[in-house]
């Protein structure tokens, strides 16, 4: 499939690379929607044609995920970053304070948004192991008095993943925009989900977020418009123009998903994949090193190093030339990261083994 449109291998950690067939469907569909005369892009959002497409993108990731009546499904701009400040603001009274857990840098980020907003209390840091595992949750200990707890189930940087959902006294918020439908997850277990769709949903420009009923009720009154939970979700995502094509794009990506068989059979595929890589990793003899431990590691980031920064620029540049892009670590964690999503084929992550072992033969 790859190789009628010579694409590459692309490991990003995001935007990430989508199914070729949403990118097909999209090219077919691009300049006449179902006979409508006209692309998704130019539709109004208030026609019928459009508001087809935003009830079946609802519903079909009401059935992948399996939420359940009591919780409303928003799609709004901002990114996830906007998500940190929209938490806090409809979430955190002003007299009361929301605990966190910080497992890694896009953790960190919501706790310094929600700080702004009121009090916070972070009832777990892993910066002292360089963010290298997420809590067991019997570990975890609570006043019982915050308004919320929010983790981040997958950090993307880190490549820590908590692995199971959470089982907790509290409202749990939870940022899911690096492994959102990469496995079944118990929805009922949160009160509150959001994601930026560039990772493991679709294009950038919109983030899902999937809310309980309770919590909205409790939003405040006088927000700002549009940043405001409840008047989102009184609108159906439609207080302004919504980001159409976006939304579109995460629709063909869902119903693809359906058609390949939902999270249970994506989530086999991702163990499958990220397998073949840490086992690349695990028997290099100590040549490659993983960052997150064991079994705190992510099945969609992996970050890993090489013995030397000498070492590693070459690695990369030999990556690129088997067509293997984007596998620069992020900066704060250095060496290399492969980001398995989804949509990336296992073919990839067979083609980074089998170079990661050659290299290491060559240079170890
Ligand atoms: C990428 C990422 C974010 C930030 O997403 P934006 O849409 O760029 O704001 C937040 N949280 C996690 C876990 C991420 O991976």
């Amino acid at each position: 499939m790859s190789q009628a449109y010579d694409r590459v291998y692309n490991f990003s950690a995001g935007p990430g690379t989508l199914p070729v067939e949403v990118l097909e469907q999209a090219r077919d569909e691009m300049l006449n929607w179902h006979g409508t005369g006209m692309s998704v892009m130019e539709m109004s959002h208030r026609s019928k044609p459009f508001e087809s497409i935003l009830e079946g993108t609802e519903q079909d990731l009401r059935t992948l995920m399996g939420i359940p009546d009591n919780y409303r499904v928003l799609f709004l701009q901002g990114g996830a970053s906007l998500q940190f400040t929209m938490v806090a603001m409809n979430f955190l009274p002003k007299d009361g304070v929301a605990d966190y857990v910080l497992t890694g840098a896009w953790g960190k980020k919501a706790m310094q948004a929600a700080q702004l907003q009121g009090d916070v209390n972070v009832v777990f840091d892993a910066k002292a192991t360089g963010y290298d595992h997420a809590p067991l949750p019997h570990t975890l200990t609570f006043d019982g008095k915050a308004a919320y707890l929010h983790i981040t189930s997958n950090e993307t940087i880190h490549g820590v993943d908590f692995l199971r959902d959470p089982s907790v006294d509290l409202p749990v918020i939870c940022d899911m925009s690096s492994n959102i439908l990469s496995r079944p997850m118990d929805v009922t277990r949160y009160a509150v989900i959001y994601a930026g769709a560039q990772k493991n949903l679709g294009p950038a420009g919109v983030s899902v977020v999937i809310a309980r009923d309770d919590m909205l009720e409790k939003v405040p009154q006088g927000l700002p418009p549009m940043l405001d939970y409840r008047l989102q979700s009184e609108n159906k995502s439609m207080y302004n123009t919504p980001p159409c094509y976006s939304i579109y794009i995460c629709g063909l990506g869902f119903k693809h998903l359906l058609k390949t068989g939902g999270v249970e059979a994506a989530a086999k595929r991702n163990e499958e994949k990220a397998k073949i890589v840490y086992d690349a990793i695990d028997g290099s003899g100590g040549f490659y090193k993983g960052h997150a431990q064991v079994n705190s590691r992510s099945r969609m980031n992996i970050p890993f190093t090489l013995p030397s920064e000498e070492l590693t620029v070459e690695f990369l540049k030999g990556a690129k030339e088997r067509g293997m892009l984007e596998l620069k670590g992020h900066r704060s964690v250095g060496g290399c990261r492969a980001s398995v999503y989804n949509a990336f084929p296992k073919e990839g992550c067979l083609a980074l083994a089998q170079f990661m072992k050659e290299f290491a033969a060559k240079n170890g």
